[in-house]
């Protein structure tokens, strides 16, 4: 079926209206909030520091560990509280997005704590949770070879498009997401899965537009980081 017009008028290879902050959980070592539309992600860092309990530590390198939680209230209807099949698999892959670039040998024995957490949720939450996840890692001071942008990317109807919202992810023919993790300078992908059905020639598209949002995201991630070093 043909997709002709977005309904928030966006062009097909636009991303949603952004916006990012630092710094806005002060207990924590380092955190950001990532708005893509109307998904919201806070993400909060809490380390290194000693792994407990201590059978779990590693004396070659250090430990991330991620959670992914979406609030009751992040969505129209309630959510159950507490962890679900869906939070263990966000929080897996959003740990494997984002390990590659920290350099975990500094590190021996602590871990390192990610925490993140949706509090308004319209479709791409694992990749805003993941954009904010990075923010809050650089702002924390923890050393990283690269930053990680992430944005989802699609089939909707005929198009290839980027960064679907809810009604797009619900299209009534059915929609592919493919949610995709990058790091910024050695273009890298960190995360890259599929729901749904594309051709390789369509996969190949998808991933050169998903190239494109994160390079977008990736410059917003820096401006925000170096904004608070301006402002002291
Ligand atoms: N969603 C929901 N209730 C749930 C899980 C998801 O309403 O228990 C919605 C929410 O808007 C979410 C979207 O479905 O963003 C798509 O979820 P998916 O599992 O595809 O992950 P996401 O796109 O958020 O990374």
């Amino acid at each position: 079926m043909s997709y002709t017009k977005r309904d928030d008028g966006r062009k097909f290879d636009e991303l949603r209206k952004i916006k990012a902050k630092v710094g806005v959980v002060k207990r924590a070592d380092g955190s950001a909030m990532f708005q893509m539309g109307d998904t919201i992600a806070i993400a909060s860092v809490y380390g290194p520091r000693e792994l407990h309990p201590r059978f779990l530590q590693n004396p070659e390198r250090g430990v991330l560990r991620c959670n992914y939680d979406m609030a009751s209230f992040s969505v129209t209807e309630r959510k159950k509280p507490g962890p679900s099949r869906r939070s263990t698999e966000i929080s897996l892959v959003t740990e494997k997005a984002l390990a590659s670039v920290i350099d975990l040998d500094l590190f021996p024995n602590t871990v390192i704590d990610v925490f993140i957490e949706i509090i308004q949720a319209n479709a791409g939450t694992r990749c805003a949770g993941i954009s904010a996840a990075a923010m809050a890692l650089a702002h924390a001071g923890i050393p990283m070879r690269d930053m990680v942008a992430a944005v989802s990317v699609g089939k909707v109807g005929d198009k290839i498009v980027l960064d679907l919202d809810k009604e797009e992810e619900d299209f009534e023919e059915g929609a592919t997401d493919i949610p995709v993790a990058m790091t910024a300078r050695k273009r890298e992908i960190t995360l890259l899965q599929l729901d749904g059905e594309v051709t390789k020639d369509e996969l190949m598209e998808a991933i050169k537009m998903a190239r494109k949002g994160c390079e977008e995201i990736y410059k917003i991630q820096v401006k925000t980081l170096k904004e608070i070093y301006k402002n002291g």
